[in-house]
């Protein structure tokens, strides 16, 4: 039977639960362990899809098509197991999937409440979907105390009391501030955080502190005193200097092996920890470096395209480079300062995007890649918006656009059945927005002697997609006699997948998110292909 182990937060939210999370699933798999590791939301969204990224940062898309929580993208990208919609559930699910239950009389005229109705369907998410699993790692979102985690801290108080304690370990991670005015570590807000804990119901058993500074031997005994946790289960993560270097850092603090002391488990193998160390060098002791723009509408919050940075970092480390990202606002992007504000990079890249405000910049910035032979990379709607430069700028097509942002344009981009009167309305827009839009993982074939084809090296891909717009692919020959070339498609033939510029070093659009599929340990082709043309732009 798999062990549960469950990670609450304390103090403060961003401590890396996720990234600690992450971390100790790569050590117990690199141990011979199967592990899943898995995200509670307690906010009432049924999903993020809808979330925008301001609010929540990135929606990671898994390959069976969920919209989900960032954090998946950290246990993907450092476990290499891929995520699945059982992996993350919000209250927002478990109410609706109540509700529907309840309409349908299925409680049998009993009253429907937090305990036990809403707390038992947390228990079976926990166990949900989990076959021959060693270990399931369960993060709950938010911090302890908050108002909307408490059904699911109740829920897995419950849960650990039914299957054991042998079964079931509790990870609280909190802050360890340093007062520079004092010069000195508190553990009081831990102490705090505990207490809070402990006053529903769970002792944790092994306290990770968050610090800026290593701490001393007499504060780790104080937070074993006061928290009631043996002093070695006390971890420590400091700041590390790349977060490559968590791993690294966890099993040098023995996580790990506190972690298969409890469960009085023994490593089926020895830990590998060499690929981590090979990369946490290469990033520390780069010196080259090149800029790449990323133009987008959420530039300004780090997180709102999260697994695209670090697809771009993966691609510098394959190549030997650093990845400066010069993040420009799209919005405040007029066309006649282009060539100022995205002076000295060596390639531009738009991101996915919805919705029509900061389109003209983006539009102006791929003129400018074009003309100017600059490595570009456009993602879902950044293809989307190359197509439209090339049809309004090279076709003459002058009302060239997109349906999803103009209704009396020409739609180059737009649905199915604008342009194929028999064609199925598939994905319309006046039904619910939420998890409507093609989702997942679909495959693309690959034309012959094309840059795409040459650097996938293979004649079919799977990439996950998200989006509701597509290519209008009656127009591929006016393009492809232009010289933009159709030379990725679904295996039906009906969806342009890839198109890129014949005359050009590097010009690729991708309907689909390369990204999600991008890790530290394997960096994507496109994105190493894509950082090795602008590493030869740039003359290095
Ligand atoms: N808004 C576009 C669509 O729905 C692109 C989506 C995206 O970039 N993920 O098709």
């Amino acid at each position: 039977m798999a062990r549960y182990i469950f990670v609450t937060g304390g103090v403060v939210s961003s401590l890396g639960k996720g990234l600690s999370s992450a971390s100790l699933a790569y050590l117990l798999k690199s141990q011979g362990f199967k592990v899943r590791v898995r995200k509670m939301d307690p906010y009432l969204n049924v999903d993020p899809g809808t979330m925008s990224p301001f609010q929540h940062g990135e929606v990671y898309v898994t390959d069976d098509g969920a919209e989900t929580d960032l954090d998946l993208g950290h246990y993907e990208r450092f476990t290499n197991i891929s995520a699945k919609q059982s992996d993350n559930i919000t209250t927002g699910k478990i109410y609706s999937d109540i509700i529907k239950k309840e309409r349908q009389g299925k409680y049998l005229g009993k009253t429907v409440q937090v305990i036990p109705h809403v707390t038992d369907r947390i228990k079976e998410f926990i166990k949900e979907d989990i076959i021959n699993e060693d270990f399931v790692i369960c993060e709950i979102g938010g911090t302890v105390g908050d108002i909307e985690s408490l059904p699911f801290v109740e829920a897995i108080r419950q849960f650990s009391n039914e299957i054991g304690k042998s079964k079931s370990l509790f990870i609280h991670l909190t802050l360890v501030p340093f007062l520079k005015s004092s010069d000195e570590i508190k553990t009081k807000p831990t102490q705090h955080s505990v207490k809070e804990l402990r006053s529903l119901g769970i002792q944790p058993d092994i306290v990770i502190c968050r610090s800026q500074k290593s701490i001393p031997l007499d504060q780790r005994k104080k937070i074993s005193l006061f928290c009631n946790v043996p002093i070695e289960n006390v971890i420590e993560t400091v700041d590390v200097r790349t977060i490559y270097e968590a791993p690294i850092s966890f099993y040098n603090e023995k996580l790990d092996k506190q972690v298969l002391k409890y469960f009085k488990l023994k490593p089926k193998k020895k830990v590998n920890l060499l690929p981590w160390k090979k990369i946490t060098k290469t990033v520390l002791n780069t010196r080259n470096s090149i800029n790449i723009a990323i133009i987008g509408k959420y530039v300004n919050l780090k997180d709102a395209y999260k697994s695209l940075d670090e697809a771009l970092i993966h691609g510098g480390i394959n190549n030997n480079v650093k990845v400066n990202l010069v993040r420009i606002e799209s919005d405040n992007l007029r066309s006649n300062e282009v060539n100022q504000k995205i002076k000295k990079v060596s390639g531009i890249l738009i991101p996915g995007g919805f919705g029509k405000r900061g389109t003209e910049g983006k539009i102006s910035a791929i003129k400018y890649a074009r003309l100017n032979k600059i490595p570009f990379l456009g993602i879902c709607f950044g293809m989307q918006m190359a197509m439209i430069e090339f049809a309004r700028n090279v076709l003459k097509i002058k009302n060239a656009g997109s349906s999803e942002l103009d209704r009396k344009c020409f739609p180059v981009i737009g649905l199915i059945h604008e342009w194929n009167k028999n064609g199925k309305v598939i994905r319309g827009t006046n039904k619910e927005l939420g998890g409507t839009m093609r989702l997942g993982s679909y495959e693309a074939k690959l034309q012959h002697n094309s840059l795409i084809k040459n650097i996938y090296k293979s004649n079919f891909i799977n990439e996950r997609h998200r989006h509701r717009y597509e290519v209008n692919n009656n127009l591929k020959d006016q393009f492809e006699k232009k010289g933009m070339i159709f030379s990725g498609m679904s295996p039906d033939n009906k969806l342009p997948e890839i198109v890129e510029l014949k005359k050009h070093p590097w010009f690729v659009g991708v309907q689909f998110h390369p990204e999600f599929k991008s890790r530290p340990l394997s960096p994507h082709p496109l994105f190493s292909s894509f950082i090795k043309a602008a590493k030869k732009f740039n003359g290095k």
